[in-house]
């Protein structure tokens, strides 16, 4: 693709970042046919090769409309079209770009500005989240049924974490809205790694993804620093890697370097960081799993829904579907699982209707088998999914304790 660059974007970092990747899309469209938003509205600009052109004229302009904040903001940054697309165009970070471009220009109405204020304020703070959450539990009874499943319940932490100290040891990270809705994932990776004679040592904070998606990267890099204070002293002492049990962290840990990349203070730690972070099905993967295995299958059919941060993001369509099979579990055939659920983040909260078209639409296809139950690999889809179903939702790494 010819791209013409205003003068304004020509000697920005950022702006021959874009560029580059602009010129590597031929516009074939192929794209497209993957695209949940386009497949539901049939827009080209809400579509990702739409939405590349939106960009492209923003930075041919340098000037952007309140039009092009709304198709940009309908994407739900699954990345499936990068794994559509056949010349590897980097899709997410043009976006990250386009959306960093219009937010410093196209001022939001009061609702949408509010309705961001709160979530940055409130979902990445597992005190803050907690305490509103326990609140908004109160009055749950008087509520209107779709609001009532659509609202987590604040999760208790009963269990002990397994206290035996072993020589191999990971972090394990505990993230915002996970640790308050569900510590019972991190509890059974934790005793799941003990078994395999790993001590998992809790690594608090949020990674920083909630506030990357609303592009407000002075906050991220603020998060990412504090991470790194806090979790530094462990790594020196030996931890060998930093595993999440939440998909949708994992390619957010894994770009800390770039993240970073102006931080001479913190550039280097930040690269060590994210090199250590791994999924926990990739870091499982390098074990010896005999011991895991499903000694007494039973006859219950999974559906597992591949959240879009392991398939598209991470590249690792297919492998948690491998692990379980080869442990032992039967797994339903789901039809569109390169779909996304509609969760993507705040996507649940800021495009609602457009999520839950999605979400009924995942759902139809996770039940046509009639599973006994949906697994899945991210906090985020866990919740959204079970707003929609009387099935249970679990993590998969629920299902080998
Ligand atoms: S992003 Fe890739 S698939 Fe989409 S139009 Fe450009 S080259 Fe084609
Ligand atoms: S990230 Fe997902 S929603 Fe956004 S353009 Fe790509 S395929 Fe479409």
């Amino acid at each position: 693709m010819q791209t013409f660059l205003s003068d304004a974007w020509k000697e920005t970092a950022q702006g021959r970042e874009a560029d580059e990747i602009l010129r590597a899309c031929v516009h074939c469209g192929f794209c497209n046919a993957t695209c949940p938003t386009y497949q539901l509205l049939g827009d080209e600009r809400d579509g990702p090769r739409g939405r590349i052109y939106l960009i492209k004229e923003m930075l041919e302009t340098n000037s952007a409309s309140r039009e092009t904040q709304l198709h940009l903001d309908r994407c739900l940054t699954c990345r499936a079209c990068e794994t559509t697309c056949p010349s590897g165009v980097q899709y997410n970070r043009l976006l990250e770009i386009g959306r960093d471009a219009v937010e410093s220009r196209v001022e939001r109405p009061v609702t949408e500005r509010i309705q961001r204020a709160a979530l940055l304020h409130s979902v990445p703070e597992p005190g803050r989240f907690r305490m509103l959450l326990s609140l908004a539990n109160l009055v749950r009874p008087v509520l209107p049924a779709a609001l009532k499943n659509a609202m987590p319940a604040c999760e208790p932490m009963n269990e002990p974490w397994p206290s035996t100290s072993h020589q191999r040891k990971v972090l394990l990270l505990e993230g915002c809205v996970q640790s308050v809705t569900a510590p019972r994932i991190n509890l059974a990776a934790a005793r799941l790694l003990d078994r395999l004679g790993i001590q998992a040592l809790p690594a608090a904070g949020c990674c920083g993804a909630l506030s990357h998606h609303l592009s407000q990267e002075q906050r991220t890099e603020a998060t990412i620093r504090k991470n790194i204070d806090r979790w530094w002293p462990m790594i020196e002492s030996g931890a060998e890697a930093l595993v999440l049990t939440a998909s949708g962290c994992a390619p957010t840990v894994a770009d800390y370097g770039k993240l970073l990349g102006n931080d001479p203070v913190y550039r280097s730690k930040a690269r060590k960081v994210a090199s250590m972070a791994q999924d926990i099905s990739a870091f499982l993967e390098l074990q010896d799993l005999d011991l895991l295995a499903n000694r007494n299958p039973d006859a219950s059919l999974i559906a597992f829904h591949s959240p879009c941060t392991l398939q598209h993001g991470l590249k690792r369509a297919g492998s948690v579907e491998a692990l379980l099979t080869r442990l032992g579990f039967s797994l339903a055939t789901v039809q569109d699982a390169h779909l996304c659920c509609g969760s993507a983040g705040t996507y649940s909260v800021l495009q609602k209707k457009l999520s839950r078209r999605l979400l009924n639409q995942k759902l139809e296809n996770l039940e046509k088998e009639q599973p006994t139950l949906i697994a899945t690999a991210n906090i985020g889809c866990m919740m959204h999914l079970q707003s929609g179903t009387e099935l249970p939702v679990k993590h998969w790494i629920e299902l080998l304790n």
